[in-house]
């Protein structure tokens, strides 16, 4: 049977990640794989996951299964620190959770309880995150794009959300970034935020709210604040929510799905539809991560730990934005925008040929679609990586050069 089979082909990510690695030139820089980086170009694990996991291996005592919603204190702790207590005690029995295998989990069981919910179709902004798309297809969902982001400009299109909102039918999805758009590090504003709640409640969607960069966009509460809005607003959610980057637990796949029903019986309804679904795929989440996030979020000195280094975080990507956007601004570049965008990604408005060229002379590595991973940058390879921009062939730069800048 295999024999019939046709390869799929590579991701293009985790090719640039070998094509990278293959590369002898000690300069190079990676700007593809989505990941945090400190300055020395590591992705370290946090202090106070380390201390949390100490703890951990003195105190637990069984490896049984831990059921199929996870980690009930976890998910509690997790609620909190998302929504904040005031709108998690509004809500209560209304915005219920579960523990997921990371974000991933998270948005593939929201898309399964929204089709049980007998949604067809999902609205997607384009460029999304590349595994939106083919989780919501898996699913069943189908998808209905619009334009979200001008590259020439660095901006949400909102006239286009509006629309995709306007033209959608009672019942579609729309899946939003909480903060930190990826690959677009362009998030709404307050106000728009609220002008969205408001058409997501006159016309009856289902609003489903990617998480996935909390704390690494303005700080914890700040990432968080119009979505609070947003859940105060309208009758019904799906938030997904993922710890790999702002707890570094990539690899222990953690995360929670919470559902805001109308009542808590039909948050419930819907919980259970989650487990349903959950149960004939991966069965249950597996426990390490969410152990870890629960002992960090209950201990007042581990999570004063963690709430600095995610904070070091923060500051640290945020300063390497406003140093781009400098040196960019001394070398005859436009890229003002990017010191204004948050969390680990933007989009240079830059064609394939420009990026291949730059991996070519410069050794500096980023997928064809033109995002960077901010965090990828350090202190001493900005002014490396701008002047190899500036020297790109001036047909490939037209999109990065000021107007003013000849
Ligand atoms: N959503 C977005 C927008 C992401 O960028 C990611 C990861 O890169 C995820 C969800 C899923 O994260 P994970 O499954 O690794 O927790």
């Amino acid at each position: 049977m295999f024999q019939n089979l046709t390869p799929r082909p590579p991701d293009p990510l985790l090719e640039l990640i070998k094509l990278f690695a293959e590369d002898p030139r000690p300069e190079k820089i990676d700007l593809g794989i989505g990941v945090y980086r400190d300055e020395a170009g590591c992705t370290p694990v946090f202090k106070a996951v380390k201390e949390a996991e100490a703890a951990l291996q003195q105190t637990q005592t069984t490896k049984s299964y831990v059921g199929p919603e996870g980690d009930r204190r976890f998910v509690a702790l997790l609620r909190d620190l998302a929504f904040g207590k005031e709108l998690s005690e509004r809500l209560g029995g209304r915005m219920i959770g579960l523990q997921t295998p990371g974000g991933t989990g998270a948005l593939r069981l929201a898309a399964d309880v929204a089709v049980k919910a007998h949604a067809r179709r999902v609205i997607l902004g384009l460029p999304a995150w590349t595994n939106h798309a083919p989780i919501f297809n898996a699913a069943g969902l189908s998808i209905h794009t619009y334009d979200y982001f001008d590259a020439a400009a660095q901006s949400v299109r909102f006239d286009r959300l509006l629309q995709a909102l306007d033209a959608a039918e009672h019942g579609d999805v729309v899946v939003l970034q909480g903060c930190c758009h990826n690959p677009t590090g362009a998030d709404l504003t307050a106000r728009q935020w609220h002008d969205v709640a408001e058409a997501l409640v006159n016309k009856g969607l289902l609003p489903l709210i990617d998480t996935a960069y909390h704390g690494l966009g303005h700080g914890l509460d700040a990432d968080m604040a119009p979505i609070r809005h947003l859940l105060g607003h309208v009758p019904e959610a799906l938030v997904t929510y993922s710890c790999s980057k702002n707890f570094g637990l990539y690899r222990e796949r953690t995360g929670a799905l919470f559902v805001l029903a109308e009542t808590p019986k039909a948050a419930s309804t819907a919980l259970s539809i989650a487990v349903d679904a959950a149960r004939p795929n991966y069965s249950m989440p597996p426990d390490h991560g969410g152990a870890v996030v629960r002992i960090v979020l209950d201990d007042p000195a581990i999570r004063a730990d963690w709430r600095q280094e995610l904070e070091s975080m923060r500051k640290r990507i945020a300063e390497i934005r406003a140093r781009l956007s400098a040196e960019a601004h001394a070398h005859g570049l436009a890229l003002d925008a990017i010191k204004t965008q948050a969390g680990m990604f933007s989009t240079l408005p830059m064609p394939a040929e420009a990026v291949l060229k730059l991996r070519e002379v410069a050794a500096i590595y980023m997928p064809e679609t033109g995002r960077i991973n901010v965090a990828g940058l350090a202190e001493n390879s900005v002014a490396r990586f701008v002047a190899a921009l500036a020297r790109l062939p001036r047909e490939q730069l037209s999109g990065l050069r000021r107007k003013n800048a000849g």
